[in-house]
């Protein structure tokens, strides 16, 4: 269907005044400075998360406000911030008596569950360094964390341990304690582990935060595995200037929300912004314990009268791929903002969020390395479907393009396609690569800060992606971005999702293949793929369409949920497939 190229806002899309309005004046005022002033910061002096999130308002009038909603299969469960301070204090008290300090690294092996949120404050209060993994991951990537992060500590749960860790225990020496959380809230009784909810219940509820500086590491965490082995990205207490500001700005956070991420902790923004964010600005979130269900989430989003959504296109994308006459069983009339993360958002799903939740979705561009968002599309703004949207306050992007002599300088032209850079400083920057100084260094060059993404910027300042540097297809000369392919493909009414790799070939250097899985109601035939091989072609053009077209029904992704384009290059070349890591098991 062809759609106009924008989405404008006027002052009726805006329920609420927007934290960004002035975007140019808010720029070229902004002051990180400023931002810290914002912040508490320790009463001794120093910086600490888990103050900022916590501490600062169980002392005040957030006392008795609802922090965290857990929702389960069957029940509910409510932590306000009072209680959530008392919890996370006693968490830090179990770790002082085990003998576990500040800078020593703590993993955690769970689902959503409340003691995952109470262990993540509460090691940050201890100083420890917190390093969440996913529940689904199996023994060998566990284990391959543990031991780079040379773990002190795991917190897992019963079934968890005993499916995945007791069979790898005895590679990992450096791990002094394991922590059990109970079915049911039963206590555990495993040998060589320890009873999480015992030691909670007899530690203290008062504790004094370990003194922590903003240079002080928080966060271990790893990157998706998306174009290789994962990296280790050390993170900060500094980070939380980024987290409350991204959080004012680009979330468009306020005091009254009922604010629910959907991602994982295992994966950065199930941490920065499924914890920390929405924690600073004193909001409300929910948290679903459970497994992605299309009916159930439509059901969570009416039912719990959230607010501010923010969820990734892989979700969307499922949601699409369900149909809409589920959504339209429910209403969202307190849904203000929607907002997406994680892989380019492509303009069909923008649209499909107006359509079908009466509200466009807002695509935001950021990496485990950035800490944080970074570019984005915030509520008071006109959406160009198929952009990221632009550098929030604070933050300085650029295209860039490298010198021979290895230098790096930005391009000045409008729709340049160039690597994407960031001017280095933003207070959640990544601090290193966890044993890998080499690959951490390779990320800058001066003043730049590289991503490894290929995108281009407009006249108008809006950001396009264009692809990861390692996707990017060569093709009778022409540089062609995967994920122009995948939107055109997507188009189509049949087409749920799409990966386009580049396939080796000796007259053009790499042929466009596409990868694609259908949406409910819609067969693989040959005349299908011819009718797909047309309409791209239409879109896009010879030279830049797909000559080929495979049907799977689906396309293999990490656990945060994104094409894993690398495998299906690998699959179809039959090359070895290399770290699967993070590959999420269908
Ligand atoms: P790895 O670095 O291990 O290959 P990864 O890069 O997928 O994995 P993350 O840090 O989770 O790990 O993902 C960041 C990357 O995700 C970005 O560099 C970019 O390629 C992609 N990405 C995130 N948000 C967007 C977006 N809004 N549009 C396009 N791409 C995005
Ligand atoms: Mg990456």
């Amino acid at each position: 269907m062809d759609r106009p190229s924008i989405i404008r806002k006027t002052a009726a899309d805006l329920r609420v005044p927007p934290n960004l309005s002035d975007y140019a004046a808010t720029c070229a005022t902004f002051d990180w400075d400023a931002v810290r002033a914002e912040l508490a910061g320790l009463p001794g002096g120093g910086l600490n998360i888990a103050h900022e999130a916590v501490e600062r308002h169980a002392c005040g009038p957030l006392h008795d406000k609802v922090a965290f909603r857990f929702l389960g299969t069957h029940s509910s469960r409510d932590i306000r911030y009072g209680e959530l301070s008392r919890l996370t204090n006693r968490f830090a008290n179990v770790l002082k008596a085990l003998g576990v300090g500040k800078g020593e690294r703590l993993f955690l092996l769970s689902g959503r569950i409340p003691e995952l949120y109470v262990t993540v404050l509460g090691s940050f209060k201890n100083g420890t360094v917190v390093s969440p993994l996913f529940s689904a991951f199996g023994p060998e990537p566990i284990a391959t964390r543990i031991k780079l992060g040379e773990g002190a500590v795991l917190v897992t749960t019963e079934l968890l341990y005993e499916r995945k860790v007791a069979k790898i225990r005895d590679q990992l020496p450096t791990l002094r304690h394991v922590l059990l959380v109970g079915e049911d809230g039963q206590a555990t009784n495993v040998p060589g582990t320890l009873d999480f909810g015992t030691l909670m219940a007899q530690a203290s509820d008062d504790f004094t935060i370990v003194p922590t500086g903003p240079e002080d590491l928080s966060l271990l965490h790893f990157t998706s595995g998306t174009t290789g082995t994962p990296k280790g990205a050390m993170h900060v207490h500094g980070a939380v200037a980024t987290h409350w500001a991204t959080g004012k700005y680009a979330l468009d956070l306020h005091a009254d929300d009922i604010y629910w991420c959907t991602a994982d902790p295992g994966w950065v923004t199930g941490t920065s912004y499924g914890i920390i964010a929405p924690l600073l600005h004193g909001v409300t979130s929910i948290v679903d314990e459970a497994d992605f269900d299309a009916e159930r989430w439509y059901r969570i989003l009416d039912e719990q009268k959230v607010s501010v959504w923010y969820t990734a296109p892989t979700a969307i994308r499922m949601l699409m791929k369900a149909g809409a006459e589920i959504a339209r069983k429910h209403a969202y009339p307190s849904l203000r903002f929607v907002a997406s993360v994680g892989e380019p958002l492509n303009p069909e799903a923008v649209w499909w969020g107006k359509e079908v939740l009466g509200l466009p979705i807002h695509d935001n561009w950021w990496q485990t390395e950035t800490g944080g968002i970074m570019i984005a599309n915030t509520p008071a703004f006109d959406i160009k479907p198929g952009s990221m949207g632009r550098p929030l306050p604070g933050i300085e992007a650029a295209i860039v393009k490298k010198e021979s002599d290895g230098k790096v300088s930005p391009v000045d032209t409008a729709d340049t396609e160039g690597e994407l850079a960031l001017k280095a400083g933003w207070p959640s920057m990544l601090r290193g690569y966890l044993h890998n100084e080499e690959r951490y260094k390779k990320c800058f060059a001066g003043e730049w800060y590289l991503t490894g993404d290929l995108a281009k910027r407009d006249a108008d300042g809006w950001f396009w992606f264009v692809g990861r540097a390692d996707d990017v297809i060569k093709s009778a000369g022409h540089l062609i971005g995967p994920f122009e392919v995948e939107s055109a493909l997507m188009e189509h009414p049949a087409v749920a999702e799409a990966g386009v790799i580049g396939k080796p070939d000796e007259v053009v250097g790499e042929v466009v293949k596409a990868f694609v899985s259908l949406k409910k109601g819609f067969e693989a035939s040959d005349t299908l793929r011819l009718e797909l091989l047309g309409h791209a072609r239409k879109k896009l053009g010879a030279a830049v369409a797909p000559k080929e077209i495979d049907f799977l029904p689906s396309l293999p992704r990490t656990r945060s949920g994104k094409i894993m384009r690398r495998l299906l290059k690998a699959r179809e070349l039959g090359l070895p497939e290399g770290d699967t890591s993070t590959l999420e098991s269908s």
